[in-house]
């Protein structure tokens, strides 16, 4: 008989083998697997009992907490649909994904229940809103008191299939609209078991959630390290200082995020130099990080740097950059370089570089191509938004619109967005190669390179940038840096210096706003890609 690969069956896993361990720490409260199954099923019976059913959808607005966690199987024994909501964005957002969702409940936390009250009247589906942490006279229901009204007894669960859609996750929203994703759990099984074997999961693993929860799941991370019997370490706000004391605190072994957010931790960490006791690995995604940076992290915090690639329409991670033994032997400085990339394709998941003609480019680190996708991760597409997935999956292949090269030995290097390619005088110029030049200032904390318009030559890039505290230095002195460290038409033809970059929850700096407010500010209008 065929078992579905369906998600609930991980934490039954986690149950049965590590029913009595730590399963989560979330503020100062500890729960084993025992204790969250028990929640698990109240909150079945819960939602069952507010007449939710196979097929609902659901929506959380949640930081990284167990309430959080444990929707997730609560929701999905029950056949329920997630909808996970990126906090970071603004009532309307809310109330353009509530409605296109058609999602029927939303849990919310208390310090986030201030974006629901100006669109609570204009909800079309929304019937009932539960609340977090609730400590305000709001007439909303209040999770833990509700929670407790239900028994804690196994769950008659909903017969579910594993191509039965999880999850709609709406993109970051880095390029535009957020569009809503719909994954499945075959999806979402398959991926765990991947990132099991590439991120080598085990039950001594404790994982600190600091990429959001809302954000592909925060790379599945709750499917894959509640499978392993790893403990989970939540994080309701991740500054540099609590992601440090935490990974002291709790012995945390694995972590992930934004280049932005390590940066942050980096600059922390050299100002409150600590001793970890552990082995810590720290996966990086969302945007590429220079090579000096790898290094940084390696001498500076001692962590193990692992680059890994992915988008929300695959499940969302595809390729890994671990060193391969079958490479010949290479210096510290090459092996940073390699680090750096996005990688190879991980188990299960095909990747090719492809010109316009859709045929492949060479492999030779040099040809720019974009980045095409096969594999257990595919969407089954967007929802209600047929044209937008008949636009990304062409001949099974899934189109990524991240621009790239590919060496000899398979590893792919993100060169760029298609939409950040800077094309000056018709040459492509990729944005984070100038990036990474500019990180390499001893005075520069944090930079975004963009397209800027150019009377000669169409474009040049142009670079906004965030200065180390009590650092100084001059746009001249950015511009002839670039200048003497690449092709002179890639160096930078003008500065901005701002206080902080707009980032995306998940820290992606947001060029299209930088952008588009920069072409507005020369009054050319928008740039039109
Ligand atoms: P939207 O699609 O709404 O604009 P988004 O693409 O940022 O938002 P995600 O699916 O969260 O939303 O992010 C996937 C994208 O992040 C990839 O397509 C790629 O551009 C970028 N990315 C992910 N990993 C890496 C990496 N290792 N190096 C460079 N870029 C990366
Ligand atoms: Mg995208």
């Amino acid at each position: 008989m065929n078992v579905p690969l369906v998600l609930p069956r991980f934490l039954d896993r986690a149950v049965a083998l590590y029913g009595d361990k730590e399963a989560a720490y979330c503020d100062d409260r500890v729960f084993t697997y025992r204790e969250i199954n028990e929640r698990v099923n109240r909150l079945s019976h819960g939602l069952q009992d507010l007449g939710i059913k196979k097929g609902d959808h659901v929506a959380y607005l949640a930081s990284n907490t167990v309430e959080m966690f444990e929707g997730f199987y609560g929701v999905y024994q029950l056949g329920g649909i997630m909808v996970p909501l990126n906090i970071r964005l603004k009532p309307e957002d809310y109330l353009f994904i509530l409605n296109h969702s058609e999602s029927k409940v939303l849990f919310v936390d208390q310090d986030l229940y201030d974006f629901i009250v100006p669109i609570k009247d204009r909800l079309e589906t929304v019937e009932h809103i539960i609340v977090h942490y609730k400590d305000k006279e709001t007439p909303e229901i209040d999770y833990d008191a509700w929670l407790e009204r239900y028994s804690a007894d196994a769950f008659n669960r909903a017969e579910l299939d594993e191509n039965d859609v999880c999850s709609l996750l709406y993109t970051s929203g880095t390029t535009g609209n957020p569009k809503g994703v719909m994954l499945t759990h075959r999806n979402n099984y398959l991926h765990a078991l991947s990132t099991m074997h590439h991120f080598r999961i085990t039950d001594r693993d404790v994982y600190l959630h600091v990429l959001p929860m809302f954000h592909v799941n925060g790379w599945g991370t709750p499917f894959s390290y509640t499978a392993n019997g790893a403990t989970h370490v939540f994080l309701r706000k991740a500054t540099p200082a609590a992601i440090h004391n935490l990974v002291k605190a709790r012995k945390v072994t694995v972590l992930n995020m934004a280049p932005t957010v390590l940066n942050a931790l980096l600059e922390h960490h050299a100002k409150n130099p600590v001793e970890f006791e552990q082995d810590v690995r720290t996966f990086i995604a969302g945007s590429a990080p220079p090579p000096a940076f790898v290094t940084r992290v390696e001498q500076e915090l001692g962590w193990e740097f692992i680059q890994i690639y992915g988008m929300t329409e695959c499940s969302p991670v595809s390729a890994i950059s671990r060193i391969r033994s079958s490479l010949p032997e290479l210096s510290p400085s090459e092996q940073a370089k390699v680090k750096a990339k996005a990688g190879y394709p991980m188990i299960g998941c095909e990747l090719k570089v492809v010109d316009e003609n859709g045929e492949e480019v060479a492999h030779n680190g040099k040809e720019i191509g974009e980045v095409v996708y096969r594999g257990h991760g595919t969407m089954l597409g967007y929802w209600k938004n047929e044209e937008a997935t008949m636009e990304t999956i062409r001949n099974g292949w899934l189109h990524t619109g991240d621009m790239a090269t590919i060496d000899e030995n398979g590893y792919i290097d993100i060169v760029d967005r298609k939409k950040d390619v800077i094309i000056s005088g018709g040459e492509n110029i990729s944005s984070i190669e100038v990036e990474g030049v500019l990180y390499e200032h001893p005075a520069i904390l944090e930079a975004a390179v963009i397209a800027a318009p150019h009377e000669k030559w169409g474009e040049t890039p142009h670079a906004i940038v965030v200065l180390k505290e009590n650092q100084h230095v001059t746009e001249e002195e950015i511009i002839k840096f670039s200048r003497e460290r690449l092709a002179h038409f890639k160096a930078v033809t003008g500065v901005t210096f701002v206080e902080e970059l707009p980032k995306t929850a998940s820290g992606k700096i947001q060029k299209v706003h930088l952008r588009n407010d920069h072409w507005k500010a020369q009054g050319k209008g928008e740039r039109l890609v």
